[in-house]
């Protein structure tokens, strides 16, 4: 769930992004300012800050900003015990999605292992505060995997976000290196099959990625496992360290715009609904959302 990070290696020019400004980006951060809501893009260094934040969008991440995992490509502080879920957090985001003029608006969270229901509690009472107080804005939710409990995705889904995301980050050959002992990519799969059945009026999303020693077959392998758990939604990027710190996986490939187009051209026939693939696509990325927003909208009674 956390896409990012600076470079430890000498990054090839496509990944040479302009440092951000402009009027709405300072607004942005100025709301961001006072530390109450925490963004994925600030905690993970997100190279896409200065266009998301310049076209007035964040993702925001809830339920706390320390991780009960440490999965090898995230820069999300871990704790055994993070602080408790702060009660106040669904109000004070469904007014910041109001003061940020948001009509899409993209929330993460960390994974909360140490809590009776892993935090999916919380995460309802976040969507349906924006839902109450923000009925025009359309809503992602990016969700930890909850170590498959229906009961809990349930939670989640009743409270009806328009768009439920759930990463599989990385080629099932790689996922124990990869990620935390406690995901799964199978687990994962499952997950993503289920918000489907338990949720399906919304569109279903997930996120890979890529220059960690991937196989192109291997990439194609999981794009056929996510048509099969009916996922409509692809998001493929670089894979980007976050830190030289050995708990950091190196980059093993620069993956050229060539074969992100490539693939991203394989993945569209076998039918995603919409499929984003590029150096700097993240899994919430700006061109993404506008498609969505168009397309829920359109769908919208
Ligand atoms: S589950 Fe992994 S990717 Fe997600 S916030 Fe925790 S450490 Fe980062």
């Amino acid at each position: 769930m956390s896409p990012v990070a600076p470079p430890t290696r000498r990054l090839p020019p496509w990944l040479k992004i302009r440092p951000p400004s402009g009027e709405r980006y300072s607004a942005v951060k100025a709301q961001m300012g006072d530390g109450v809501l925490h963004t994925v893009c600030e905690e993970a260094k997100c190279p896409n800050v200065a266009e998301c934040w310049g076209g007035g969008t964040a993702t925001f991440m809830v339920l706390g900003d320390e991780c009960t995992r440490g999965c090898r490509f995230c820069s999300v502080s871990t704790a055994r015990l993070p602080a408790p879920p702060d009660p106040a957090e669904p109000a004070r985001l469904a007014d910041s999605l109001g003061k940020l003029g948001l009509s899409y608006a993209v929330v993460t969270t960390v994974c909360r292992d140490d809590l009776p229901d892993q935090g999916a509690g919380h995460l309802a009472a976040c969507i349906r505060a924006c839902r109450e107080r923000r009925p025009d804005v359309l809503l992602e939710f990016l969700i930890q995997d909850f170590r498959g409990d229906e009961a809990l995705l349930k939670v989640v889904a009743d409270a009806g976000p328009h768009v439920l995301a759930h990463n599989l980050e990385t080629v099932e050959r790689l996922t124990p290196a990869v990620r935390d002992a406690k995901a799964g990519y199978g687990l994962s799969l499952q997950v993503l099959k289920a918000l489907k059945r338990l949720a399906p009026a919304a569109k279903t999303k997930t996120s890979l990625m890529l220059g960690l020693g991937e196989t192109q077959d291997e990439l194609l392998k999981a794009f056929s496992d996510l048509r099969e758990a009916e996922v409509d939604i692809l998001t493929l990027g670089q894979y980007l360290r976050p830190t030289a710190q050995g708990r950091h996986l190196p980059v093993s490939e620069f993956v050229t715009p060539e074969v992100f187009d490539s693939l991203g051209e394989k993945a569209r026939a076998m039918g995603f609904l919409y499929v984003a693939s590029g150096p700097l696509v993240r899994s919430s990325y700006r061109a993404g959302e506008l498609f969505l927003e168009g397309l829920l909208r359109k769908k919208a009674p």
